[in-house]
């Protein structure tokens, strides 16, 4: 069940501020507030989706391309394709979610030693 109180959907919302990176129709790139790397942005696509894999099963195909295509043109935004890039997705209690809305995590700028 999809929590309509959690932080981003607040973002969404435009009730909370963010510091944001990059947005288009379907999604929402914005920096970490407690960044754990150089560059540590976070990518929200713009449903109420728990996680990647309610995002996976429940959105159209075209939703999905759209999401990780926009992943995409942030990696070129932020310019970190040459030095390289970690992106990870955290899932429930096991996996370390504290936000139950389907977000990714992009950590460059230097060596990631980070695991979020
Ligand atoms: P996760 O543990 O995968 O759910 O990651 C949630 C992330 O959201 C953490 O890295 C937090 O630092 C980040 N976070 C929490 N609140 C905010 C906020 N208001 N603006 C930006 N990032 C946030």
């Amino acid at each position: 069940m999809y929590d309509e109180k959690n932080i981003f959907a607040k973002i969404l919302r435009n009730e909370l501020p963010f510091d944001e990176v990059y947005q288009d129709e379907f999604s929402l790139f914005f920096n970490d507030i407690n960044p754990q790397a150089k560059i540590h942005v976070l990518g929200i696509p713009k449903v109420k989706r728990v996680d990647f894999s309610d995002f996976i099963k429940n959105e159209s195909n075209d939703n999905i391309i759209s999401f990780f295509k926009s992943v995409d043109n942030v990696l070129d935004l932020l310019k970190v394709k040459k030095d390289g890039y970690r992106i990870i997705t955290n899932s429930g209690k096991n996996g370390g979610q504290e936000v139950p809305h389907f977000h990714i995590h992009i950590l460059a700028g230097d060596k990631v030693n980070t695991v979020i």
